[in-house]
């Protein structure tokens, strides 16, 4: 039996709609995992960053792998997706974080778990309440409680043009 975790997938550079179905298919065939759910996809603006809008979701996933041996596993496709690293908040072709893995809390210099900012940011409380309304944030409350502080930033159902 696989253990749930929760990704955030972002994408503002390039074909950002077929990166980030790619993307959720890459997940798909990570080893020792299973894809059980995803959300729709949602459009942000760039949030304390600059370039075009974002296009968001989450994923959740039923995963043999260890938290740090699944953070490697993102960190390579988005690499394998071309994303550079030019300078802290550039605009990307894929941005990949881990969400949450059940209730884990973890604090090392590569992997904080929940992420840091998961509970400030609407791009992702938004996705992750169209499946899980009721999760738990470890530290913070249900995702829909937290959904409620953030409700002011823009972020809408994207609807493919
Ligand atoms: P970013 O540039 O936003 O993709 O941030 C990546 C950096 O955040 C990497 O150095 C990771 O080691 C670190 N990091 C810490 N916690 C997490 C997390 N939960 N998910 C993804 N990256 C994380």
């Amino acid at each position: 039996m696989g253990e749930e975790a929760w990704i955030g997938l972002g994408a503002n550079l390039g074909d950002r709609r077929a990166t980030l179905e790619s993307a959720i298919d890459a997940l798909r065939v990570l080893p020792h995992t299973r894809l059980t759910a995803r959300s729709r996809l949602y459009r942000s603006p760039a949030w304390q960053a600059s370039g075009p809008d974002y296009l968001n979701a989450v994923a959740r996933l039923s995963t043999g792998l260890a938290p740090h041996d699944l953070l490697h596993a993102l960190q390579s496709l988005e690499t394998h997706f071309g994303r550079l690293r030019p300078y802290p908040g550039a605009p990307r072709t894929l941005d990949l974080d881990l969400l949450l893995m059940r209730d884990r809390v973890l604090h090392t210099p590569e992997l904080t778990l929940p992420h840091p900012r998961l509970h400030e940011r609407a791009f992702v409380l938004r996705p992750l309440a169209e499946l899980a309304p009721d999760l738990p944030i470890p530290g913070r409350g249900t995702v829909a409680a937290c959904l409620h502080t953030v409700d002011a930033q823009d972020c809408t159902v994207w609807c493919h043009p």
